[in-house]
Formats: C-alpha cells, structure tokens, sequence
C-alpha cells in the first residue's frame, strides 16, 4: 500500500529534509527557540547521532525516497566545522534520492562566517544563505542581544557573494521597542542596499520567559508598540514592491528575475503548500506518512536516546516524540492555515478537490462567508478560483488562520 501524506503520495512529491542545530554562542534576549549556549563541546556527538537519524530512517524505507531540499536551521548551522557538514551531507546523500536542482540553505549568523567558510560549504552543494542580519542598527542589536555588528552583516554578504553564492536571503526584525517608522525605513533601505535575493521579515514578539520579557516587565524597555509595528509593515509591502520584490508570503518577499520569475524559498513553500517534510535532531518537527511528530528537545537527551537506537515504527525514529495521526480533517485545516500564507498561490479550488476530492467553498462554507464579509479573504487568481488574503488580511493574518485551527 502506497503511504499516504495528508492527501499526496510519496511517489509523487519529494520530501524536504529539516536539520537542526541548536547551538548559538549566546542566547539572544528575545529567543524562544530551542537552542543552547555553552554546549559547544556537544556538537561532535551531536553531528554523529544526527547522522544516526539519518540512516536509521532511511534503512527503514525500501526504496529510498526522492528529496529536494535541505535546510540547515537552528540555532547557529554555522558553528559547525566544514568536516562536519560534510559528514551530514554525505549521510543525506546515501539515504535519499536527491534531485539535480535540489535547494540546499543553510542558515548563517554573520560574525561566525568568512570567505573560507563560505567556499567550503559552497563546493559541498549548499546553495542558499539565510543570513540573520535582524538589524542595520547597532542600538538595536545590542536590544536584541546580537553577537555582531552591521560591519559584520556587509562583510559576510561580500565574502559569501565572492564565494559564489547567489540565492542569499537576509532575515530582519521589525517592531522593536522604542524603534520608530523612520528608524525603521532606514534599517530596510541599509539591509536593502546588500543587495539580497530574498528577505524575511518578522514583527518582534515578547516571548514568555524571555530576558527581553523580564526588560519589559521592569520597564528597562517598553512593550514594542503594535500600532507603529503595522504602520512599519505597510510600508514595507510599498517599498518592496516598489522595488523589485513580490510579496509572496506573509513574512517574505523575493526578488523578481529579469525574465519574471520569483526566487521564493522552495524549502519554505514545502511547508507552506503542506506537503511532506522529515526534520533530523533535537526539537525538529516533521509532517510525513500521515503523522505529524517532534523529536525529543534538549541535545543530551536527543544523543542519549539516539545512542540507545530504540527501534520505533517508521517513520518515526528512536528520538521522536509527540505523535500526532494527520486525518483528512486536520489535513485540509492544515492545507487553509498554511496556503492562505501564500499570498499570489492562496488556495485553489481545484487543487483543494485534487488533493482532498470535495469542494473547498462546500468544505469551508460558514468559514469562508465570513472572512469575505469581513474583506480578510477574496477570490482571485484565474477565473476568480483560488482564496486568497487580502490586503488588510496579510496585516489581520491571525484572524484568518484562527478559523482553521
Ligand atoms: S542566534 Fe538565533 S537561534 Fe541563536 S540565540 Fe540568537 S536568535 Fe536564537
């Protein structure tokens, strides 16, 4: 029996691959991801248990599965040694089918990279950069609890270009306290001027038990203001487009091509059109075979189970925790709250029939009436067949999504 994701099969979709590395030199005041300061003497057995995952998923599978994408994240992806990438890579490259223009990022934080570097990831096949820039501010940064400087971020975007790379996105914070319109206008139109293929943007969030959280509460810093946070975004969606780049997700715009074409995140949209994906080490999530599930989080934990090899039913893996059968129901929510991110696909009516063989506006009646009233979503695309967000639903984007959950 062929396995079923949520509507696609595997025959017909390569899977994307997810690797994470959760090791930063510092933890930023504002994070909430999971990734650990202080633990770098880890990262050797770290690497070789990730390779573990790797295989050991793979050796569960008769046939080996067709891949497309690889996306280093964390995390500092960049900490680790180029033998050590290697290492990854060659696993990945044994374990599964990769396809000739496959995209493969990885996530660098500037300060932690040169020309060398750069070079040597280069010839192993990774194509694309994700640099967390987060700011062109130096105030902002020390806010932020950043590691480097901006002098950092244009150096880095120099050497990486000088070694070739020529997909590079720069990720940027928006919406930080005390930051205003003009302070920020001038941190995109600085970021904008390294010249960058693509750019991620995200609005600051006060995470629970954050250092940034406990500022706040002492009032060192006040709670960024989400007014001004819209305002900056808006502004945005004008610039941007103004100059080259399609706003083709909520968070992302990407660089039109002279030819037309955009350069989005195809490791992204795997996400984003719900399609199947597998993540490898500690805390990373994966969407595959009909089951949604997590790894186990801290890095000791994850080398210590690894270690013990418990056999676990693919394909899941001795560290996978959380597991989460993905129904047609919970699979076609999914499909809404993902694809309504993307903001010229949305969803089609025919896609949505394909994939799940019942009607999208039957399905979503009551859901759908009411985001139109509300001029959150409207019909486009050819013959006025695909949901998609509005203009004042890109800004209002949760209210949309909630209906889905
Ligand atoms: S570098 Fe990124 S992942 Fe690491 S602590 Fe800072 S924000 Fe978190």
């Amino acid at each position: 029996m062929e396995l079923v994701n949520s509507g696609y099969t595997w025959k017909m979709d390569p899977i994307s691959i997810y690797l994470h590395i959760p090791f930063c030199k510092h933890r930023c005041g504002y994070c909430d991801f999971n990734t650990y300061a202080g633990l770098d003497n880890l990262i050797p057995e770290y690497v070789d248990a990730l390779v573990d995952e790797i295989v050991f998923f793979a050796a569960h599978k008769s046939q080996k599965l067709n891949a497309h994408t690889i996306f280093f994240g964390g995390g500092t992806p960049s900490l680790l040694t180029i033998s050590q990438i290697e290492k990854i890579m060659n696993a990945i490259g044994d374990s599964f089918n990769l396809t000739a223009d496959m995209e493969v990022s990885l996530e660098a934080n500037p300060g932690t990279v040169d020309f060398e570097y750069f070079s040597n990831i280069r010839s192993m096949g990774i194509n694309r950069l994700s640099m967390g820039v987060q700011s062109a501010n130096s105030i902002e940064l020390k806010i932020l609890e950043r590691q480097h400087g901006y002098s950092d971020a244009i150096l880095a975007m120099e050497e990486a270009r000088r070694a070739g790379f020529e997909n590079i996105s720069l990720d940027l914070i928006f919406g930080l306290p005390n930051q205003v319109l003009a302070d920020w206008k001038e941190n995109l139109i600085k970021a904008f001027s390294l010249t960058p293929d693509h750019i991620s943007l995200y609005s600051l969030t006060v995470e629970k038990g954050t250092p940034l959280e406990k500022q706040v509460k002492n009032g060192i810093y006040p709670y960024p203001d989400d007014d001004v946070a819209a305002d900056m975004y808006e502004w945005t969606m004008d610039f941007l487009g103004e100059n080259g780049f399609a706003h083709y997700e909520i968070s992302n715009w990407a660089k039109i091509s002279g030819g037309g074409e955009i350069n989005l995140s195809r490791h992204n949209l795997q996400y984003w059109k719900n399609k199947p994906y597998i993540g490898f080490g500690a805390g990373a999530h994966s969407s595959i075979g009909g089951y949604r599930f997590s790894n186990i989080l801290t890095p000791r934990k994850y080398i210590n189970q690894m270690s013990e090899m418990k056999p676990n039913k693919f394909p899941r893996t001795p560290t996978s925790i959380e597991v989460q059968l993905i129904d047609k129901e919970v699979a076609m929510n999914e499909t809404m709250m993902m694809g309504l991110r993307l903001l010229q696909q949305g969803v089609a009516k025919n896609d949505f029939k394909i994939r799940f063989g019942q009607d999208l506006e039957e399905t979503f009646k009551d859901e759908i009436r009411e985001l139109l009233k509300k001029e959150l979503l409207k019909w486009g695309g050819d013959s006025n067949q695909t949901l998609l967000l509005t203009k004042r639903g890109r800004v209002l984007g949760n209210q949309v999504f909630m209906k889905f959950v």
